[in-house]
């Protein structure tokens, strides 16, 4: 099954592909964490998106084409993907159905995941991920604390927050999310494929809508 998740940064898309895609054993990519290990490693990708993501804006297109395009050539794709954070864009989405097209495939469902303005700023002020394994933490929910403050419960390492997670680019971040998405869950409404589903409850509450909506159930 091939599936784009939509949604706006701390809907829970980021964790909810991650799932979904053990469940259904295909590829998670997920393009804000392939940019932010861009930049970590300060490769050409990474000095290309920087600005951009400190600012909350969306890297040009054609980077983020190309980054996916180069995917799909390793091979990464093939066997079922899930896309996580993109398309973004109108451009982005119709690059991504000529990429499909060109290998027989297309999008199966594209998951849009609704959360409130307010529940995403909230959850996003509490985000925190290990630098070193990079597992992720929210200090707003009973279950994803980590058990002693600012130390990563499964290597120790020390715990920090996006850049982008400051509250004035969290604000940037969701307004760029709510003038993009209309065009994009069109494109995919108009193909029958959008599948709406409620943000709002525990990450398994929201997976079980999911598995439900996909027919997994
Ligand atoms: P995310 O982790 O999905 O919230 O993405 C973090 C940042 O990466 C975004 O604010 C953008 O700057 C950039 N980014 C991720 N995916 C895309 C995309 N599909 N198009 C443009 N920029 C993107």
């Amino acid at each position: 099954m091939n599936l784009v998740f939509l949604g706006a940064p701390g809907s829970g898309k980021g964790t909810q592909a991650g799932r979904l895609a053990l469940r259904l054993a295909a590829s998670h990519l997920a393009t804000g964490d392939l940019l932010r290990a861009a930049v970590s490693t300060g490769s050409n990708l990474g000095r290309q998106a920087e600005a951009f993501m400190n600012a909350g804006e969306l890297v040009p297109d054609e980077v983020i084409i190309g980054l996916i395009v180069e995917k799909q050539r390793m091979g990464e794709l093939n066997g079922g993907f899930i896309l996580d954070g993109f398309p973004r864009t109108l451009p982005q989405a119709t690059a991504l159905e000529k990429m499909c097209a060109e290998v027989g495939a297309g999008i199966d469902r594209a998951v849009l995941l609704e959360v409130e303005d307010d529940e995403i700023v909230r959850r996003l002020s509490g985000r925190l991920y290990c630098t070193r394994c990079q597992a992720g933490y929210n200090v707003h929910h009973d279950g994803s604390r980590p058990q002693a403050e600012g130390v990563c419960d499964r290597c120790h390492g020390p715990l920090t927050r996006r850049g982008d997670d400051d509250a004035g680019v969290i604000r940037n971040r969701v307004q760029v999310f709510r003038s993009q998405i209309r065009p994009i869950a069109e494109y995919y409404r108009s193909q029958s494929v959008l599948l709406t589903i409620a943000g709002n409850g525990t990450p398994d509450e929201v997976f079980s809508r999911i598995s439900e909506g996909l027919g997994l159930e």
